[in-house]
């Protein structure tokens, strides 16, 4: 029996930024939601702990986890060779897909648009899109200059909504719920870039790592993992 080490005794702390739906959000009664919320319950208690969700900035994840703060980092979060420097990560357990919302008759809406001299791209602080996009155009961003980090999702698309940036490029699912609940928004057919979602976890802690992939391979195996996502992305 492998012997791992919590924060807490007892508890499994997870890193998140409940902004970003239908992976995490808080719901109208202030608890927390979504489909990392329940995987990480699941798991949780499979290891005979109890979940407790650290709501801070998505930048902020990976560093909570890397300074002991948290024991996992699960926000939607994708893999990437830069972040496995920093943290190991969990099998995969979702697809991810950036993608780009536009406001209805504004200056982008073809990806093409996006290469404008005078076009503002709305991003999440610290995630993919943002890294992309600011990367430079002969490395097929667009450069600094041209994109804006937002704290979160939420604010990223008011600022579209108030005409501050031309799209936002973000992950498909939250740009789903966020399209359906504002006016005048859609999402481009092009997409952006195709990512695995894993839970990142201290490099420190390597015990914890495979007790989580042992507990995750399970509820993945006997369907637990394909109910939580149904129950939250109606196909
Ligand atoms: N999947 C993206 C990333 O990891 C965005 C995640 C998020 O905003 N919560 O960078």
């Amino acid at each position: 029996e492998a012997t791992f080490t919590t924060v807490e005794d007892g508890k499994l702390y997870m890193a998140t930024n409940a902004a970003f739906p239908p992976y995490e959000m808080i719901a109208d009664d202030g608890s927390y939601e979504g489909i990392d919320v329940e995987i990480a319950t699941a798991i949780a208690a499979s290891l005979g702990l109890e979940l407790v969700v650290d709501d801070m900035d998505f930048g902020t994840v990976i560093i909570a986890v890397q300074n002991g703060k948290s024991d996992i980092a699960m926000a939607g979060l994708t893999v990437t060779d830069e972040r496995k420097q920093n943290v190991d990560f969990s099998d995969s357990y979702a697809t991810g897909i950036q993608v780009v919302i536009v406001a209805d008759g504004g200056a982008v809406q073809s990806i093409d648009d996006m290469e404008g001299d005078d076009i503002m791209i709305g991003t999440q602080e610290g995630t993919t899109g943002y890294i992309y996009c600011s990367a430079p155009v002969e490395e097929y961003g667009y450069g600094e200059e041209h994109v804006i980090a937002y704290a979160n999702g939420a604010t990223a698309v008011q600022a579209l909504m108030a005409g501050k940036v031309d799209c936002v490029v973000i992950d498909n699912q939250p740009a789903i719920e966020f399209v359906a609940a504002n006016e005048g928004l859609s999402i481009l057919d092009t997409e952006f870039a195709v990512e695995d979602y894993a839970i990142g976890v201290s490099k420190d802690n390597t015990a914890l790592s495979a007790a989580i992939n042992e507990a995750l391979a399970a509820l993945i195996a006997d369907g637990t993992v394909q109910s939580i996502v149904d129950k939250y992305i109606v196909a």
